[in-house]
């Protein structure tokens, strides 16, 4: 089949069996682009759109298909994840729509670092969202990813306004975002949107390897991941917030 150059999916990289990327046994579908350049990116990959495969959304799906029994008895589907998939929206929006024909849950992880038209184009074709809450504030949120947090904070009110389902997470970085003030500030945001509820994603060493195999530095390169007893004073530092923490595995 010939490719449609505008709603071509630049594709890095396809995970079958993610039990990690939303609800129940999922495919997830790895993105190329990405408006911000985290020091904590585990996707490095996705800063290189020329080095990933075009592929047709009718391609992806056929491919996500192959698992759709274990969706059925899991509850889960297609995430689509990036870079940030929403960066692009032409090619999102129509491997989107192709889930939808064939009666695939979605789920798709945004930064929130994309303008609200992208948003919007893509809401009634999301069954989930999972936004990151990587920093409250917007200069040390820049010196993390290059940009404030502006942005990122107006996506999950627009979300949240409009009744989209989302799942906020945080990545916890020891040292970096985990301190009182910051979780204080991001649970009074949360509670102003009505949640109570937050996903923590603890910081891990293994994607230090992709940075030697590209050639680049990582900036957390002695950055360690958060101890049993970090994990537990930000989950009761929450709670005491109002905020009930569910913590990834590490
Ligand atoms: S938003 Fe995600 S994919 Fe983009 S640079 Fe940050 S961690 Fe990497």
């Amino acid at each position: 089949m010939s490719l449609n150059a505008e709603t071509a999916c630049r594709v890095f990289d396809v995970q079958r069996f993610s039990i990690h990327d939303g609800p129940g046994i999922r495919t997830t579908v790895f993105l190329a682009g990405c408006p911000l350049r985290c020091a904590f990116c585990q996707n490095p990959e996705s800063f290189r759109p020329d080095a990933a495969d075009l592929m047709t959304p009718r391609a992806i799906i056929a491919e996500v298909l192959k698992d759709r029994d274990y969706y059925a008895v899991s509850g889960g589907g297609l995430t689509v994840s990036g870079g940030d998939p929403l960066l692009h929206v032409a090619p999102v929006r129509a491997l989107l729509e192709e889930a939808r024909r064939n009666d695939l849950h979605t789920c798709v992880q945004t930064s929130g670092a994309v303008p609200e038209a992208n948003l919007a184009a893509v809401l009634g074709l999301v069954d989930l969202f999972q936004l990151d809450l990587k920093h409250m504030d917007a200069r040390r949120h820049r010196a993390l990813t290059g940009a404030s947090n502006e942005r990122v904070l107006r996506a999950a009110a627009f979300l949240a306004e409009r009744g989209a389902a989302v799942q906020f997470r945080m990545p916890l970085l020891p040292g970096v975002n985990d301190d009182d003030e910051n979780l204080g500030a991001l649970a009074r945001f949360l509670a102003g949107l009505s949640v109570h509820a937050l996903e923590l994603v603890p910081y891990h060493r293994l994607y230090l390897d992709k940075y030697a195999s590209l050639g680049l530095e990582p900036r957390l390169r002695d950055l360690q991941p958060p101890s049993a007893a970090d994990r537990e004073r930000v989950v009761d530092r929450l709670r005491r917030h109002g905020v009930a923490a569910r913590i990834e595995p590490l």
